[in-house]
């Protein structure tokens, strides 16, 4: 009772016996020692540890929490889940295990510095799952002080950054091939304007019959091509990053765009036979250009990932009644289904020793897909390693006529 009103209130009693000189207890002493304040202010600290339990374990990041010599107190949810162990499992085996081996030494020589100066620990590492699978992470702590300055305690936290870190990668990898592919022209446009100036030396007045000229300039118009593509599809990755991607849309032909895109591409690529195949012949309303673009994408992959075997296959057909479908089918080296998806992401190379062995920069699915898709269609992909390739698109048709016999 505290100024006439019920309190709940906490004491630590002592009870200590009271003698006289014979040594005789004639009597207790009981001391009660008002503790509410301590045991309160306990309570509430356990509860706020239990909020912040909670809290932690909602959280996707991967929360850990030591004491102020690094000593695991907690590991959040996450982390258990991640890793696949129990947090004692966790405790005994610490956690620094779970590190790559290339960035460990780093980690826990920037961790003891931290610990030491109190400052914040901040590292990008890949830390193993429980499929051990290592992912990168941004792992960050910080002290918890009290009042006084004291570290109290730290709270780290460990953010999956796999996907940036991928993509980071392809950007790189793009940049490397992109400076390859504008330098490989360049350089060979360089080579024949040499040739044909050395031929043509200043004050002589040679027959130019004689000379290698035509052939010269054709290949620097071939090359000028290749760089012009390479500047577009750039120009065209900005425009679908800003969306602004525009299609001029018209009713055209499908199969005379086919026929053109691929008498085209004969000129060029004289080794390999394509050949075109009407089963339908339709209209559709599309963006010609764009469309034109899509073909040469996936017809020039078709050449270029199958050089041992040199027959191409083009086929028109109708998918349903009101769409149209064009087949390009490859008998070259194929890709492995695990990567079905992942080709037609943006700077996505296949991988492997092919990667330097066929050149490429790995847009050219991305385009055609934004292509495809922009206009209502879809695009797909059926290969296995080694067996071959095929390339389907489908789009909205306007009309069906069945080829007459
Ligand atoms: P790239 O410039 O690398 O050819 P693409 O976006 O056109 O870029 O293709 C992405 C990747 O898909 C290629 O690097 C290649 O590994 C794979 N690929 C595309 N077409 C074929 C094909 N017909 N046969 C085998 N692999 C292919």
């Amino acid at each position: 009772m505290v100024d006439g009103e019920l309190k709940r209130g906490y004491f630590n009693f002592t009870y200590k016996p009271l003698r006289n000189e014979k040594g005789e207890i004639y009597g207790i002493l009981n001391m009660a020692l008002d503790v509410s304040e301590m045991v309160e202010s306990k309570l509430l600290l356990k509860e706020s540890e239990s909020h912040f339990r909670q809290m932690a374990d909602l959280m996707p990041e991967k929360v850990v929490n030591t004491d102020p010599h690094g000593d695991i107190i907690y590991f959040n949810q996450n982390w258990l889940s991640y890793t696949g162990l129990s947090s004692d499992q966790l405790k005994e085996d610490g956690w620094a295990q779970f590190i790559h081996p290339d960035e460990r030494n780093e980690f826990e020589q920037s961790w003891r510095k931290s610990l030491d100066t109190g400052n914040d620990f901040e590292m990008e590492l890949r830390i193993l799952d429980r499929f051990a699978k290592y992912k990168w992470h941004l792992s960050r702590a910080e002290a918890v002080r009290d009042d006084k300055g004291t570290i109290k305690m730290w709270i780290g936290n460990n953010t999956e950054i796999q996907k940036l870190k991928e993509e980071e990668k392809r950007k790189e990898d793009f940049l490397k091939m992109v400076s390859h592919e504008l330098k490989t022209p360049v350089t060979s446009i360089k080579g024949y304007v040499q040739l044909l100036l050395s031929l043509i030396k200043e004050g002589s007045s040679p027959d130019i019959s004689k000379l290698p000229v035509r052939p010269s300039l054709e290949r620097i118009d071939h090359q000028i091509q290749r760089l012009t593509r390479l500047i577009a599809e750039m120009l065209d990755i900005s425009r679908i990053e800003e969306n602004k991607l525009k299609l001029q849309k018209s009713n055209f032909n499908i199969n005379t765009l086919v026929d053109e895109t691929v008498q085209d591409i004969r000129y060029t690529s004289t080794n390999h036979l394509i050949r075109v195949q009407h089963e339908s012949k339709c209209t559709i309303n599309a963006d010609r250009d764009r469309i034109g673009q899509v073909l040469i994408n996936i017809i020039t992959n078709a050449i270029k990932y199958s050089p041992e075997k040199k027959e191409i296959e083009v086929v028109v057909t109708m998918e349903t009644e009101d769409t149209v479908s064009v087949v390009v089918r490859d008998e070259g080296i194929g890709i492995d289904p695990q990567k079905h998806r992942s080709i037609f992401k943006r700077f996505f190379r296949a991988g492997g020793k092919s990667e330097e062995t066929y050149s490429g920069f790995g847009i050219g699915l991305f385009l055609a897909k934004e292509i495809i898709q922009r206009h209502g269609g879809s695009i797909e992909v059926n290969s296995e390693l080694g067996m071959g390739a095929e390339f389907k698109f489908t789009l909205a048709a306007i009309n069906d006529k069945s080829i007459e016999s």
